[in-house]
């Protein structure tokens, strides 16, 4: 029962795809929140937001984190 649960835990990003992805702007590592749901760039201080289980890395879907710590219904 345990190990399930750690599967379904992980089940959003597979480690293997988190591993390749990269922020579009910097080209660096991206970090994954479980608890939004997003990717976020602490490079850029950006964030990107996964739809359906599919990250959205684009440019133009880059949003400030700051905007997490202002919308309370995001934390
Ligand atoms: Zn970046």
């Amino acid at each position: 029962m345990a190990i399930r649960k750690r599967i379904r835990a992980t089940e959003m990003i597979p480690q293997d795809l988190l591993n390749i992805l990269a922020c579009p702007i910097c080209k660096g590592d991206l970090l994954y929140d479980s608890k939004r749901d997003i990717l976020l760039c602490q490079e850029c201080k950006v964030y990107y937001p996964v739809e359906e289980d599919i990250p959205i890395l684009l440019r133009d879907y880059a949003r400030p984190l700051e905007e997490l710590s202002k919308d309370p219904s995001r934390l």
